[in-house]
């Protein structure tokens, strides 16, 4: 029977994201509560420093898939390494994150391989012989638990922040293992010219420990400006719902949900928003919830941590002092 998890660590510019961390520490739950092996999955070029610390940091074994083809992703040179990689260590499962990486590559590799892929999972579910996976379907208004058919390996992708309870825990048996692939350049299909960075200077949100978000209830881009403020005297990321972006009050970037991004910040102001389900798919994963509206029955109660039934143009600015007021 197949021992081993393998998770895919995803880095960028020479940092594992924070997403393949949640894998990690998800990763090793599950494998201790199944007793199998975890080890990480790296694949880049030159990337044996970033190895050395995920390794120290986990304290699991990490196999390096190191590849000059692989020194800027691409998901034909991906789809080649970790077959191989699937092939050398025939493992139960291999899980990553859901990232747009993964969305590009993981059908691809499944396809390759044969094998079943359960993408954007919340939760999972071990009754002691099977295991299963939960995830969402009709913009978050459904839950389905799926489980695999056929023979392992299975793969696997964790939604942003579903896992995040999920810490790392230090093992004791870090080890580097390099692994020989082949990937010649006729694989590649395409060439990556230049990576271009968004715009500098903001907070990145689905990185970002504190969220203030607004809604329609802030009424008109200059009235959202008391959002903003808030954010700077918490040093938070600006969050808008739908209705906010497509009015032009705030760019698409900032939108959270099921067409916007999912973030799961340590805590959530949600302003002058109803709480809509496809709102909801993207933030209720936060630590915290707070939310502020004027309908004591806004369904954003229902998943809130505390409720203030109140006029955001009162309450938001005193809030906003108050930070300022702690941070001198
Ligand atoms: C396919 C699809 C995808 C979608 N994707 C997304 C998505 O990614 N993200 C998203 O957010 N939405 C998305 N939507 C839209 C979603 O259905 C809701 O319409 C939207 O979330 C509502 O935004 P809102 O809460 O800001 O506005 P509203 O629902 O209009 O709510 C405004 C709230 O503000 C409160 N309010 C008003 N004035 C005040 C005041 N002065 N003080 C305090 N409270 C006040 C009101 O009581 C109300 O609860 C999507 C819809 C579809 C169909």
């Amino acid at each position: 029977m197949p021992e081993k998890i393998l998770v895919l660590a995803e880095h960028r510019s020479g940092k594992v994201k924070g997403i393949s961390w949640e894998a990690i520490g998800f990763g090793q739950q599950l494998a201790s509560q199944l007793s199998r092996e975890m080890i990480v999955v790296l694949a880049g070029h030159k990337v044996e420093p970033l190895a050395e610390e995920i390794a120290q940091r986990c304290g699991q074994p990490v196999l390096v898939a190191s590849h000059e083809h692989c020194a800027d992703y691409t998901p034909e040179a991906y789809c080649v390494v970790l077959s191989q990689i699937m092939e050398q260590q025939s493992p139960f499962l291999l899980l990553m994150g859901h990232t747009y990486q993964a969305i590009d590559f993981a059908p691809k590799l499944a396809t390759m391989l044969g094998r079943g892929f359960i993408p954007n999972c919340v939760d999972y579910n071990w009754d002691g012989s099977q295991l299963t996976f939960i995830r969402q379907v009709f913009n978050g208004k459904l839950n389905v638990q799926v489980g695999f058919k056929g023979a392992a390996p299975y793969l696997v992708s964790l939604q942003q922040g579903a896992f995040n309870g999920y810490e790392v825990q230090a093992q004791s048996n870090p080890k580097q293992v390099r692994l020989d692939v082949s990937l010649s350049e006729q694989v590649l299909k395409r060439k990556i010219l230049e990576v271009i960075q968004a715009a500098q200077g903001r907070v990145d949100l689905s990185q970002a420990d504190i969220i203030v978000a607004g809604g329609r209830g802030l009424a008109n881009k200059e009235k959202f400006q008391i959002i903003l403020d808030l954010a700077q005297a918490l040093g938070a990321g600006v969050g808008a719902s739908r209705p906010v972006t497509d009015g032009g009050w705030l760019p698409k970037e900032h939108q959270i949900g099921s067409s916007g991004q999912t973030v799961a910040p340590k805590l959530y102001i949600a302003c002058g928003i109803s709480g809509a389900i496809q709102h909801l798919v993207g933030m209720s994963n936060a630590g915290c919830i707070v939310a502020i509206n004027k309908d004591p029955n806004a369904p954003i109660f229902s998943i809130a941590d505390y409720g203030i039934v109140g006029d955001v143009f009162k309450i938001v600015p005193v809030l906003t002092e108050l930070a300022k007021e702690i941070r001198r």
